[in-house]
């Protein structure tokens, strides 16, 4: 087998110790005589590994025990709607601190239930930073603040709390969720689909406080969008993704077994370490992102013009750096460093970068 260094920005690499894990239980699981992705997500063999992905997602971000844990079907875009739709009734205000794509949607969808507006937006600036406190301006009667732990696409990430009044949050850690140690008390709701830091595509994981639970309607919600239901079902309400539970599953056991959130916090600082310090070194780069807020997990940069950009892509797909073109609305260069890209991986695309200007510059 021959692998790549995939700097995919999701689906994105997965260890390949898990990827073993799931080639092994594809024809035969657990003794059934049926195949993982063969077997009813209501078996017992199936359910024991369900309890053991929301047990494993607990004790590795340390989520407290008076939270809901799902995992749901239709991706991080969904919850945009189904968080507005379960914590906003019609009208009610909510905030949302615009950094990026993601939250535009986010904001886009929850104005469909009720008062969403900006408390800030970095469009202007091309989202190349995060605000200040002082520049939020939230509403004090907004029910809850909207946030975005990481900006995939512009590569920005905050690196310190900000200051949301003491509201609650909402938070989309789709793109860094699990790279390092949280206070999950501190939000209401994160939600996360798993296939950048946790896995394949296909499953989203959402976390609930008391106070999320308390605002969720309940029966008055179509049964697919309602997180009440959806908890008390134990994400089983219908057939859920079997297949992205199991991958899920390994994916935080390899966390474990790689330090749990220190470990990966020390492993995803050092490759951001070895890759800004590339980006630093020479002017033949130039970094997207304002130096405070730059992105662990999602590094953006350019060349000087756009046919260098071009041939950057196109030759380092060559010498198997994968997936280093960036998004269509920022342009540019992007290599994403979720938790399964190694430090081998980052120092293999510096030594790309330092032969490509010796070649180019
Ligand atoms: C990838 C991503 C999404 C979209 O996830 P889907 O699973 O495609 O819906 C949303 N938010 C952030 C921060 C992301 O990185």
């Amino acid at each position: 087998m021959s692998r790549a260094h995939n700097f995919s920005a999701g689906p994105a690499a997965i260890p390949e110790s898990v990827i073993q894990e799931i080639i092994a239980a594809l024809p035969e699981f657990k003794g059934t005589g049926m195949g993982l992705m063969e077997i009813s997500h209501r078996s017992k063999q199936f359910d024991e590994t369900l309890v053991s992905a929301e047990s494993r997602l607990r004790s590795v971000l340390g989520i407290p025990t008076d939270y809901k844990v799902v995992f749901l079907q239709g991706g991080a875009s969904l919850q945009f709607y189904m968080t507005a739709l379960n914590l906003l009734r019609p009208g009610e205000p909510a905030d949302f601190v615009l950094t990026g794509v993601w939250s535009n949607k986010a904001i886009k969808e929850a104005k469909r239930v009720g008062d969403a507006q900006p408390a800030w937006d970095g469009k202007a600036e091309g989202y190349t930073r995060l605000p200040q406190d002082s520049e939020l301006a939230i509403r004090k009667e907004a029910i809850y603040v909207h946030t975005t732990s990481n900006n995939t696409i512009y590569g920005t990430q905050w690196q310190r709390s900000p200051d949301l009044q003491g509201h609650h949050v909402v938070c989309d850690m789709s793109s860094d969720i699990c790279s390092r140690p949280i206070d999950v008390s501190k939000y209401d709701l994160i939600y996360a689909g798993a296939q950048k830091n946790l896995g394949p595509s296909g499953i989203t994981a959402v976390i609930l406080s008391p106070w999320a639970m308390e605002r969720c309607p309940g029966n008055t919600l179509p049964a697919m969008l309602d997180y009440r239901l959806q908890v008390e079902e134990r994400s089983l309400y219908n057939t859920t993704n079997t297949f992205a539970i199991f991958a899920l599953d390994r994916t935080l056991a390899w966390i474990e077994s790689e330090g749990g959130l220190p470990g990966m916090k020390a492993r995803n600082s050092r490759k951001a370490e070895v890759l800004y310090g590339e980006l630093d070194r020479t002017e033949f780069w130039l970094p997207r992102a304002q130096k405070a807020d730059r992105s662990w997990m999602n590094v953006t940069w350019r060349t000087h013009t756009e046919e260098l950009d071009k041939a950057f892509v196109s030759e380092s797909d060559k010498a198997g750096l994968k997936g280093l073109k960036g998004h269509r609305s920022a342009a540019g260069l992007r290599a994403s460093l979720y938790n399964a890209c190694s430090v081998e991986d980052v120092t293999q695309l510096v030594a790309f970068m330092q032969d490509f200007e010796r070649r180019h510059g």
